[in-house]
């Protein structure tokens, strides 16, 4: 999301704005974000957007997407996001910037507090997404993009006959290290417990696969290379040797969580605090909805994140349109 098109309101049109009470509101600027406040906007609601950190967008930081339609040479995330914002402004969406710190549900109003100023709806989306942990290894940050990657599904084709470690002991990162073996010449998981804890089942693939091999009880202390990632140091932690393994990708799993802090007790959510939605991505919450990476859901890519998108923005309208003919 471009700082500087937010940048050419000038200060009338701010505080118009911000005096205005909104059908919708959405937060969070992602794929799911924009696709609602594409689909809102279009729909002639008075939709606003709230993001809160429009250069560092978790899309944006992605160099390549290849597995989005429309783009047969792939485009970078950041490109990506800059259209999708482009489309949504075109059909009148309202894109403020702040971070959302809580909300409030009264009945048919909607109040959403920022860091910056309080603003109502009678409609809510949330798309915050998921924020992931980084490992602080050394070289993680350095080569994030040449090498590092916390996506298989993504990254995975780039690499073809290379060999990569898998960080991680979990069903997430067993899932991606079998997913892996499509395209790598050999995938070592790297796992700091001495028993992994994904279930059984995945256990069982994992040790079936000839290309998958495991190193328990160790933890991956500096990822090194020159302009890509060409090595990773591996620290034995019950004889506290290090050794270097030549691999020319990490992916790094050690867990995701749902951005959502602000909501408190408002709606349902999983064990893991991602919201529980139905399919047309109501929350428990009356006249919420969720779309994107932050609901329960099996796959958390920018296609369904934009389909997710366009669903909560449908159910909003909807909703809205009820409110209306009961008043
Ligand atoms: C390294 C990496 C590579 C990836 N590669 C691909 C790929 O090749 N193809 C693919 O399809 N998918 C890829 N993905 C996954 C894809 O990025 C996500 O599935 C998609 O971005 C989810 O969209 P979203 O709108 O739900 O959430 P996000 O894109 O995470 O957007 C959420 C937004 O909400 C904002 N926000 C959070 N909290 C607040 C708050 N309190 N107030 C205001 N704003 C807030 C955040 O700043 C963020 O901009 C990749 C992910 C990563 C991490």
């Amino acid at each position: 999301m471009s700082q500087d098109l937010f940048l050419d309101l000038g200060e009338v049109d701010k505080a118009r704005i911000s005096a205005q009470q909104y059908d919708v509101i959405i937060i969070g600027g992602g794929p799911a974000g924009l696709a609602a406040g594409l689909y809102t906007a279009r729909a002639r609601l008075n939709a606003l957007l709230i993001e809160k950190d429009p250069l560092h967008c978790n899309l944006c930081l992605v160099k390549r997407i290849d597995n989005y339609p429309g783009f047969p040479e792939g485009i970078s995330g950041r490109e990506l996001i800059e259209l999708m914002e482009m489309q949504a402004r075109r059909f009148g969406l309202q894109i403020e910037i702040g971070n959302v710190i809580d909300i409030t549900n009264d009945s048919d109003v909607k109040t959403v507090k920022t860091d910056i100023r309080n603003f109502r709806a009678k409609a809510l989306i949330i798309t915050t997404g998921i924020s992931r942990k980084r490992q602080g290894v050394d070289g993680e940050e350095d080569f994030q993009g040449k090498g590092v990657s916390y996506c298989a599904t993504c990254d995975g084709p780039f690499f073809k006959d290379i060999p990569v470690a898998v960080v991680g002991g979990g069903e997430e990162a067993l899932e991606e290290a079998i997913f892996l073996t499509k395209f790598a010449s050999q995938v070592t998981v790297i796992h700091s417990q001495e028993e992994l804890s994904a279930n059984e089942q995945l256990q069982g693939m994992a040790a079936d696969n000839e290309k998958i091999s495991l190193l328990l009880n160790s933890e991956v202390t500096k990822i090194a290379g020159k302009e890509r990632v060409e090595f990773v140091e591996v620290l034995d932690l019950n004889t506290g040797n290090t050794e270097q393994l030549s691999v020319g990708g990490v992916f790094l799993y050690t867990g995701t969580r749902p951005v959502k802090d602000f909501l408190s007790q408002l709606m349902k959510m999983d064990e893991r605090g991602y919201i529980i939605t139905d399919q047309d991505m109501k929350t428990s919450a009356d006249g919420i909805f969720a779309a994107g990476d932050v609901r329960y859901k099996k796959v958390r890519q920018v296609a369904t994140a934009v389909g997710d998108g366009a669903t909560a923005a449908s159910s909003a309208r909807k909703y809205i349109q009820n409110l209306q003919s009961k008043s």
